[in-house]
C-alpha cells in the first residue's frame, strides 16, 4: 500500500471505488441512500440472478483482481444470456480481507468500470464488510425480458435438437494451463478460463426459438442434464459432434483414448457458453445431439451409446 493513497474508511471506500460505477444511473441514488429504487420497465420481467466467488476456490490469490472483478461480471452474465435476457445493472458484496489492500481494491473496481462499460451496466448498491477468512464476493445480476419470455430449463421435449454455442472443453483446458499442465503457447486457453465471453448475442435466437437453454458452467454433460431434468426428457449427445477449438482438438488428439478426451472436455466446466434444445436449428449454435424421452444424459460415440458409470462411461 502506498503511503501517498491510503485506504479511506468505509464511506470513502464506497464513494471512490463504487460511486462511479453507477454511471449517474438515478435509481442508485450515488450510493447515498440505504437503497436503490427501480422503476419497473412496461412488458418485461427483472430477471435476477446470483453468483458468488470466494478466493482459493473459484480464483487463485495470485489472479489480478481486475480480471478477478472482470470474471465476477461475466459469469453471472452468462446465466442472462442463457435465460435471454438483456442485461440492465447489479449489486455488490464484496468482503475484503485485511491483506487485500487499497491497490487491489482499486484494480478490483477498475475491472468493474471496464466491464461495466463494455456491458452497459450501472452498480446500484451492495455491502463492504472486512472477513478474517479469504476474499470473498457475491454479485446479484439484474436484467430484462420481455413479460413471460425468459428462456426457462423446463420447455425441452422429444424431438427437439439439442445445440451448443462455441466451443466446449477450453476453460477446462484453460485451467489446466493456468496450472501448468496443458501447453498454451498463445494463452488462448487460459484467456478463456480468466475471462469468459458471456453469449448475449445469441438472445433474439434464444428467445424466438429455443424450448430450454442453461449456460455452460458446470460442463455441457452436467448443463445438459440439469435442462433433462427440468424438462423430464432425456438429452443424447453425439460426441463426435461437440465443436471444438484447434487448441482443444490438439490436445485431444495426442491423448491415449479419444473417447475419454473428448468426454472429460464435455465433462469439464466453466466454458460460459449456452446449451439448448429447438425444434430447428438455431443460428449461432452447433447441433449435438437430440432430445429423447427418457432421463438423464446418453453419450453417443461413433454410433455406440455410452451411460455414465461411477468410475467414467459404460457401453449403454
Ligand atoms: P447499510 O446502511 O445497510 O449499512 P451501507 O452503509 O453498507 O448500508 O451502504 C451505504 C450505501 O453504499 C448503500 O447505498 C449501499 O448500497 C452502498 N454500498 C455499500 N457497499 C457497496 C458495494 N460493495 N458495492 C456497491 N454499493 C455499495
Ligand atoms: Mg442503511
Amino acid at each position: 500500500m502506498s503511503g501517498a493513497d491510503q485506504a479511506p474508511d468505509e464511506f470513502g471506500q464506497i464513494e471512490r471505488l463504487f460511486r462511479p460505477l453507477t454511471r449517474g444511473a438515478p435509481e442508485a441514488f450515488d450510493l447515498l441512500d440505504d437503497a436503490a429504487a427501480i422503476p419497473g420497465r412496461p412488458g418485461h420481467d427483472l430477471i435476477v440472478t446470483k453468483d458468488a466467488m470466494v478466493e482459493g476456490v473459484h480464483f487463485l490469490p495470485s489472479d489480478p483482481p481486475d480480471l478477478v472483478a472482470r470474471k465476477l461480471l461475466r459469469v453471472n452474465l452468462s446465466d442472462l444470456a442463457a435465460k435471454g435476457a438483456e442485461p440492465y445493472g447489479y449489486f455488490l458484496a464484496t468482503a475484503w480481507p485485511r491483506t487485500f489492500g487499497w491497490e487491489a481494491r482499486k484494480q478490483f473496481a477498475s475491472g468493474l468500470a471496464v466491464d461495466g462499460e463494455r456491458f452497459g451496466l450501472v452498480l446500484l448498491g451492495g455491502d463492504t464488510v472486512s472477513t478474517p477468512g479469504p476474499l470473498s464476493l457475491s454479485l446479484t445480476m439484474l436484467g430484462w425480458a420481455p413479460t413471460g419470455r425468459m428462456v426457462r430449463r423446463s420447455g425441452a421435449r422429444p424431438g427437439d435438437l439439442l445445440m451448443v454455442s462455441g466451443t466446449i472443453g477450453d476453460g477446462l483446458l484453460g485451467l489446466k494451463a493456468a496450472h501448468g499442465d496443458v501447453s498454451d503457447p498463445d494463452g488462448y486457453l487460459a484467456g478463456r478460463y480468466r475471462v469468459p465471453n458471456p453469449r448475449l448475442d445469441l438472445r433474439e435466437f434464444l428467445r424466438a426459438t429455443a424450448t430450454a437453454a442453461a449456460d455452460v458452467s458446470d460442463g455441457l454433460i452436467a448443463d445438459a442434464g440439469h435442462i433433462a431434468k427440468a424438462s423430464g426428457v432425456r438429452a443424447r449427445i453425439e460426441l463426435e459432434r461437440v465443436p471444438l477449438s484447434a487448441a482443444a482438438r490438439a490436445w485431444a488428439a495426442a491423448q491415449a483414448d479419444l473417447f475419454e478426451a473428448l468426454s472429460e472436455l464435455a465433462a469439464g466446466g466453466d466454458d460460459y457458453e449456452v446449451v439448448c434444445t429447438a425444434p430447428r436449428p438455431l443460428e449461432g449454435f452447433t447441433v449435438i445431439g437430440a432430445i429423447e424421452q427418457g432421463e438423464g444424459v446418453e453419450l453417443s460415440w461413433r454410433g455406440e451409446t455410452r451411460r455414465p458409470a461411477k468410475s467414467g462411461w459404460k457401453h449403454g
